[in-house]
């Protein structure tokens, strides 16, 4: 195959978004993605990827994707539409909602997913034309409580905390699997180098002995739910021990607070509580303390989506600053990005001025609606509930906590629109159906860039035309807010004027009409797709206009980034105030991905947005619920629920869930529950057979694994089933099984890897 035959574009099933090149076939195969190989020149993953990525035809071909606008009949059945039917019915429901009750009556889900962010760029566009104000999404089930600390700790929640695992002497992934969920560029490579590197160590703390466990040098097993005590005991060692003081005191403040609260900590009761030996702790502690080549610490869902989420990531940071492990090579840093990730940017504030929901006065955390609280937010009377719901690449309905009263909650809603390139279980509620273009489809690209001190950005070009009916985004959204009537004609003719002067005029321009009309500033996105889209080509002559939301954030990056930019190449000669327009013509131009950033080590430290410049170490709201572990023993396990049940594993068969089509696992067909011996000992369950997971909110019925990886006690779902391309589904959905009740009370972050369960045979 030629070279010329080969697209470059990324795999979409994880957040390391390694770079791909595709194939593709001839005549009735001409849509299909016949060869996938690895991107040798993604400066990113240089060729890595998973088995996974090899895959992704599944996604791309799926037999549930949508070729036109559906829209719901009285009886439930769908009906298709064109496409201006469509757009007019949309824009005149949402009027008659915000008529009746104000756009923020109108709750925004979703807005991309790990491989498509650029979609959401634009749909704040028609946020704003709606007036819209409550956002969620995906990250506040997961990320949004270590984000709130990050705002608390370093100043902003865009401070973002990165690990350096190339060089870290020790790497220490908690909660995380990294040799099935990646999370970094050439997880299993880098992986591998450490584990066979004498000088370097690995260290996972997780009850299951995973993949990555297996690989190091040292594995700590806490009972499911202890995390918390042994972090506590951790950071008590380490405050005491190995506190590097002067530099604390150069860069932090409130270093005495934290040792006052770990003071009195029984290191070796918070181990027996934790559920390890507490040898294995101070062994950890000293690892940490006295590394000299960087620490590295990687938490994940496995501890974010468990009791005491936002006081592990509290704690966690605490042992990367405490030990001097941040802005060093092979230590934590503070990355560059091209775009924030998350609803908001302060995660600062914490009391009585945060914002909240209007239901239940839940806070907002990092300027979104906790997922776990949506249906609370909807069902009942309170006259302030939200009354519809605008979906863009989400399945509230399948991945959020309790899917029975979500799907309730959805169905109460006055209006349901669902923008997706399949019908989902939350499109086959919805009232109306607009189908997007694949991710391959269009141009796309992802904001978790989140590396250091290289970072990378790809702007991916289309591999294909739109499947006939589809729209990208951009459209989409354009076209609904000129029939919202946010954005006309006349105000868009001088830009387009503009736009034919060169970017220079067309910047001019932009701020002049922004400063007579803000609401334009708004609808930015959009403004720049029809005005100044159709004059941007990449220097080989390819269309960009699909890219042009890429142009706005490429000046907001060269305003915060400008040194980092230039250490990457991009710029040269040029002016300050044209090192924007730089950075965009440097990433359309490089269809495999740039290096948009390159940093050095002490940025981190110049990257704290404290008014003072330094690390605030005490958050008192935190603090307190460390003290309180004092009186507080683990959830154990009950006479009616015995095991702890992780709904959602990640496995070599599972990936994010817009792989919809089951075919495309060669493991692992049904989902299997995984159960220790003992535990299949004890319950009557044999390998192969079938069990019922029960739990306070469902039941369901699997097909068991019996694994010696599993802890006694604790037990395993995979995620990514339950979904099916035409309705009909595989395996378990994990929230069936969930209760949206428990999470984690100052995020709302779900207890999905902590759901207490019992176990029956079947059959
Ligand atoms: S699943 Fe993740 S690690 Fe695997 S190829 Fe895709 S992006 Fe890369």
């Amino acid at each position: 195959m030629a070279d010329r035959d080969w697209k470059h574009t990324a795999c979409i099933l994880c957040a390391a978004n390694c770079g791909i090149e595709v194939a593709l076939g001839e005549a009735a195969d001409s849509r299909r993605f016949v060869r996938i190989r690895g991107d040798k020149h993604h400066p990113g993953s240089r060729g890595y990827t998973c088995e996974k990525g090899l895959r992704l035809d599944h996604y791309q071909n799926d037999v549930g994707r949508l070729t036109s606008p559906m829209r719901r009949r009285a009886d439930g059945s769908f009906e298709a539409i064109d496409w201006d039917t469509a757009i007019a019915e949309v824009a005149a429901r949402f009027g008659e909602i915000i008529d009746r009750h104000g756009g923020e009556r109108i709750l925004f889900y979703g807005g991309g997913g790990q491989g498509n962010h650029l979609g959401g760029g634009y749909g704040s566009a028609t946020r704003a034309a709606l007036g819209i104000r409550y956002v969620s999404n995906a990250l506040a089930q997961e990320k949004t409580g270590e984000f709130w600390v990050d705002g608390q700790l370093f100043g902003r929640s865009r401070c973002h905390t990165t690990g350096d695992y190339e060089r870290a002497q020790v790497m220490v992934f908690w909660g995380k699997n990294p040799w099935q969920s990646h999370g970094f560029p050439e997880a299993r490579r880098v992986l591998k180098a450490a584990a066979a590197d004498p000088s370097r160590t690995v260290v996972v703390v997780d009850p299951r002995r995973s993949e990555t466990a297996e690989l190091a040098d040292l594995h700590l097993r806490p009972r499911p739910g202890g995390d918390a005590f042994v972090l506590a005991a951790l950071v008590s060692l380490v405050a005491e021990r190995y506190c590097q003081r002067a530099w604390v005191e150069a860069h932090c403040t409130g270093a005495d607070e934290i040792r006052a609260a770990v003071a009195g900590i029984d290191v070796a009761e918070y181990c027996r509580r934790g559920g390890v030996d507490e040898t294995d702790v101070r062994r950890l502690a000293e690892l940490i303390g006295t590394a000299t080549g960087g620490v590295s610490i990687y938490e994940d869902l496995g501890i974010q989506m468990a009791p005491h989420s936002t006081l592990n990531s509290y704690l966690e940071k605490l042992i990367v600053v405490l030990t001097g492990n941040l802005g060093v090579p092979g230590g934590m840093n503070l990355h560059s990005r091209f775009a924030s990730l998350g609803g908001g940017g302060s995660g600062g504030r914490s009391g009585a001025d945060e914002p909240r929901t209007p239901v239940t006065g839940h806070r907002l955390v990092t300027g979104l609606v906790p997922c776990n609280v949506i249906p609370d937010e909807i069902l009942g009377e309170h006259p302030d509930r939200f009354r519809a719901l605008l979906v863009e690449s989400g399945n509230p309905a399948h991945s959020l906590a309790d899917s029975q009263r979500m799907r309730a909650a959805i169905e109460a809603t006055e209006l349901c629109v669902v923008i997706d390139v399949a019908m989902t279980e939350t499109a086959r509620l919805a009232d109306y159906v607009l189908p997007a273009a694949s991710q391959f489809e269009k141009w796309e690209c992802t904001f978790f860039n989140l590396e250091f001190p290289r970072n990378v950005f790809h702007a991916r070009r289309p591999v294909l035309d739109p499947l006939p009916g589809t729209l990208p985004e951009a459209e989409i959204h354009a076209r609904l807010c000129r029939a919202l009537g946010a954005v006309t004609d006349d105000d868009l003719a001088p830009l387009h004027h503009a736009a034919a002067g060169g970017p220079d005029a067309y910047a001019a321009a932009l701020f002049e009409a922004v400063v007579e009309r803000p609401q334009l500033g708004k609808l930015l996105p959009v403004v720049l797709y029809e005005t100044l889209g159709p004059t941007l080509r990449c220097a080989d002559g390819t269309d960009a206009q699909q890219a042009s939301a890429l142009w706005g954030l490429a000046q907001l990056c060269a305003a915060q980034f400008g040194p980092s930019i230039r250490r990457a190449g991009i710029g040269g000669g040029v002016a300050d105030e044209a090192l924007g327009q730089a950075l965009f013509q440097a990433i359309i131009d490089h269809p495999a991905g740039v290096v948009f950033t390159v940093d050095d080590y002490p940025e981190t430290l110049r990257r704290v947005e404290h008014d003072d410049g330094r690390i605030h170490l005490a958050i008192p709201v935190l603090l307190d619920e460390l003290r309180a572990l004092a009186g507080e023993h683990p959830p154990g396990p009950d006479d009616a629920f015995p095991v702890v049940l992780s709904a959602g594993e990640r496995r070599s068969g599972t990936a994010n869930t817009i792989m919809r089509d089951p075919s495309w696992r060669r493991t692992d067909p049904h989902g299997a529950l995984r159960v220790s011996p003992a535990d299949a000992a004890r319950y009557g369950l044999r390998d192969g057979g079938r069990a019922r997971v029960i739990t306070r909110r469902g039941s369901a019925v699997a097909v068991v694994e019996v694994n010696e990886a599993m802890r006694e006690g604790h037990v395993s779902l995979p995620n990514g089933y339950g979904l099916g391309p035409t309705g009909d589904t595989v395996g378990v959905a994990p929230n069936e099984l969930t209760a949206s009740e428990d999470r984690d009370w100052f995020a709302g972050t779900p207890f999905h890897k902590h759901v207490p369960a019992r176990l029956e045979p079947v059959g």
